[in-house]
């Protein structure tokens, strides 16, 4: 028998999130996470997966998976610290800080992860970290993690980050006080500003800690925010995701060779979780080798993000201020958001609506998401139903 306690949290909770909107419906796929989709029998035009440059389903990372695993095998066996460590991590690790031009790499087993280890293992009670209002859930659950004092600036205002970098140097309180951004922000496609970054933690002696899970194979010629500003050897921390334009799954910081050492005794699911799949390690290498040796994927999903960009823009829909492929086409109102994605999914386009508490209160938006493997009839069809349907919900005329 379960707790009555526990019952009765799980009923009223659950029951909230219904009458308030926020219980997640999930959809399974019946297909691979491409360019177009099936779901419950229907193929519908994907535009909120991740899979940016369409790595997820290539078939040079699922030849590079297979051989590995008959190389190799399933499983790595144990974390890395014990003997989970094959040839193939230390390869991947080179790979990535070659990649975004650090002296070493590290890699986790996804992007959450990596957050909760690498904040954790460096700041603590003593310390306190300046972090974007904006940032990721795992940025915010790994400070939180580290006991440091959390200061939250304002969405990329840098007189407030001034304001506040100052006030926490000069009242002598920390030991060590970091700043922490995303590179790109994956709900409007706004990128950090991180000249400015750098110079105020220039001033004030902050470390730097940019994850660019979204900018990592989408900017920089794929290397990211920080290479596409110049400053790669003025980030103390980049991190990365190995789930989205690279395709796979797994997290990575590249840094100083120091840093990563710090992290490999210090972090703990480094330590204490098993390490990645030999076929998820060869996938991403074989993944950066293709991004290193050519940037037509990424020529191609910057065509296609300006290409659905224009056409929603002409339609008259409210496209934000994205300076990345994402494309939000934002509605405002919570009810009516949800209604229209609901609607393009009736339709034959999968976008996601995306509300309060995920983005402020009356900026409700459908959230796309284009890639490298959309062709052009795949978009013209999308903003087609995009007219159709903003016609008829009052949002266009
Ligand atoms: N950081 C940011 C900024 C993200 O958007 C995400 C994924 N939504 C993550 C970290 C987590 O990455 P992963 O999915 O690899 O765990």
């Amino acid at each position: 028998m379960s707790s009555h306690t526990l019952d009765r949290f799980l009923k009223e909770n659950l029951q909230d999130l219904k009458e308030r909107g926020l219980y997640n419906v999930i959809d399974p796929l019946e297909s691979p996470n491409g360019p177009v989709i099936q779901i419950d029998g229907k193929e519908l035009i994907n535009l909120s997966s991740n899979n940016y440059l369409g790595l997820a389903t290539d078939d040079r990372l699922k030849k590079a998976a297979i051989e590995a695993i008959n190389q190799y095998g399933v499983g790595a066996g144990a974390v890395r610290t014990i003997n989970g460590t094959l040839k193939l991590h230390v390869e991947l690790e080179e790979k990535i800080a070659e990649f975004k031009h650090t002296e070493a790499a590290i890699a986790y087993q996804s992007g959450f992860n990596c957050n909760m280890a690498a904040i954790s293992a460096v700041m603590d009670k003593e310390d306190a970290i300046l972090s974007d209002e904006l940032n990721h859930a795992s940025i915010i659950d790994g400070c939180r993690l580290s006991k440091a004092k959390i200061i939250r600036f304002q969405h990329s205002d840098m007189d407030d980050l001034r304001k506040k970098a100052k006030e926490a140097k000069e009242s002598g309180q920390f030991k060590k006080i970091m700043v922490i951004t995303d590179g790109v922000f994956s709900m409007d496609g706004d990128i950090a500003k991180l000249p400015d970054i750098v110079e105020i933690a220039e001033e004030f002696d902050l470390i730097t800690y940019v994850d660019d899970a979204h900018g990592s194979g989408v900017l920089g010629n794929g290397a990211g925010t920080v290479k596409h500003f110049g400053l790669s050897d003025k980030i103390d921390f980049q991190i990365g995701t190995l789930s989205k334009a690279i395709g796979v799954v797994g997290g990575y910081v590249a840094g100083k060779k120091e840093l990563i050492d710090w992290l490999k005794v210090r972090s703990r699911p480094f330590l204490f979780s098993t390490a990645l799949t030999p076929a998820d390690v060869a996938a991403c290498i074989k993944a950066i080798d293709i991004l290193s040796n050519s940037t037509e994927l990424q020529d191609r999903l910057w065509g296609n993000g300006h290409y659905l960009k224009k056409g929603l823009k002409e339609l008259g829909f409210n496209i934000g201020e994205s300076e990345t492929p994402i494309t939000p086409c934002i509605i405002g109102d919570e009810v009516k958001t949800q209604q229209f994605s609901k609607r393009l999914n009736e339709e034959g386009v999968y976008a996601k609506a995306i509300v309060f508490p995920t983005v402020p209160r009356g900026t409700g938006r459908v959230r796309n998401m284009p890639t490298a493997a959309h062709t052009k009839e795949m978009l013209d069809q999308a903003i087609a139903i995009y007219e159709m349907v903003g016609k008829e919900l009052g949002v266009i005329s």
